[in-house]
């Protein structure tokens, strides 16, 4: 994750927005203080602003993972209507004045909206950094295109096995696998055409038994050219809880495979060490050693406008609140919310890679 995001800033240093620059700086290091001066435990309120916020912008998705929750999720069935293209656009103009930097797209399959390339294209024109997280599934060549046409930052290609039978049990499609990888080509293919700066990740959940598929992906998405790979613990959701505990880790493995990809890979390891590190603790069910400080950088905001701070959360259906148009700072910087991020940084529940990197970061 820091590299994805040094590169990032990296890039937004080449275009010289010094002031753009400066205002993340000023962030980081607020965000720093407050951690190591213990205010973060005393106030709960925040000053600055989320780092990275995640329109979820539909809950359809081709794929049926036995382990989502959010496929089943059908507000919409009840006569509610996703965001709208104006309604993101108004949510980004109050993130912009807020001075959130990132904006990170997820869904359920954010493909499946029609409006997701004027989406991308409209928030890149409002100066954020953009990722958008997909599993490729109705990503062709001319999907690929678009895309990198709109000069977004980052594109997550979620890939977990390689081969049919394994993916398609996992994801619960039909001849997935074969569409996902013809989605890493599209895409690497459309950054080469284009000479885009937009970088390709693979995300990767790693099975506690699953070493030998780990090394697979890591392989394949080598020689096809991606840019990066995010490793992430399998989470289970199962009665209002997260969990990753799961038998069959082999640590040492893991760590041998972790310092075979840095010695003999192109592909840039985006999961930090400190992060890889954790997975023999994940497994084994025990919680992470850190506050959780996802309340002061990131929120996620539904398809129905429901207010998640963290995707957890999002997969519990364990919602704040309904965000209402022009009212988030309001809500953000409130006495109530502050309390809520005081709970939040007692929670232990989960490993998952942004919220703990972010963790990891600020500790
Ligand atoms: S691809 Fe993502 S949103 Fe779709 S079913 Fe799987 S986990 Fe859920
Ligand atoms: S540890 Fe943090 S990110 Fe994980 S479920 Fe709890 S509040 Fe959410």
């Amino acid at each position: 994750m820091r590299s994805t995001l040094t590169s990032c800033l990296v890039d937004r240093l080449r275009t010289g927005d010094l002031k753009w620059f400066c205002g993340r700086f000023q962030q980081y290091a607020f965000l720093k203080i407050l951690r190591r001066t213990g205010r973060f435990r005393r106030s709960g309120r925040s000053t600055v602003a989320p780092l990275v916020v995640t329109p979820m912008l539909t809950y359809r998705c081709p794929s049926d993972c036995p382990m989502c929750t959010l496929k089943n999720r059908r507000p919409d069935a009840k006569g509610k209507k996703e965001m709208s293209f104006e309604a993101v656009g108004t949510l980004l103009d109050e993130l912009r004045a807020m001075g959130t930097p990132g904006i990170s797209y997820a869904g359920g399959e954010p493909l499946v909206r029609e409006d997701i390339i004027d989406i991308l294209r409209l928030t890149k024109r409002k100066g954020f950094l953009v990722s958008l997280t997909t599993n490729g599934l109705l990503l062709d060549d001319r999907k690929a295109e678009d895309i990198l046409s709109t000069g977004l930052d980052m594109v997550w290609l979620s890939l977990d096995k390689v081969s049919e039978p394994d993916y398609d049990a996992f994801r619960g499609t039909r001849a997935g696998c074969g569409k996902a990888v013809a989605a890493l080509r599209f895409l690497v293919e459309a950054k080469r055409r284009r000479k885009a700066r937009t970088r390709i990740g693979i995300s990767h959940v790693v099975e506690a038994r699953g070493t030998g598929q780990t090394r697979a992906i890591i392989d394949l998405a080598d020689e096809m050219g991606a840019d990066t790979i995010a490793l992430a613990p399998l989470h289970r959701f199962d009665d209002g809880k997260v969990s990753c505990a799961a038998p069959g880790f082999d640590a040492g493995a893991f760590r041998q495979l972790i310092s075979d990809v840095r010695r003999r890979c192109r592909i840039g390891l985006d999961s930090t060490k400190g992060y890889l590190s954790l997975f023999e603790r994940a497994f084994a069910g025990v919680p992470p050693p850190c506050d959780c400080l996802t309340g002061y950088t990131m929120l996620l905001i539904g398809p129905y406008g429901e207010v998640f701070p963290c995707a957890p959360y999002a997969m519990l259906d364990k919602s704040y609140g309904v965000y209402e148009p022009r009212r988030l700072a309001g809500l953000w910087g409130s006495p109530e919310f502050g309390r809520y991020r005081k709970e939040l940084m007692a929670c232990r529940m989960c490993y998952w890679n942004c919220h703990t990197e972010y963790n990891l970061m600020f500790r």
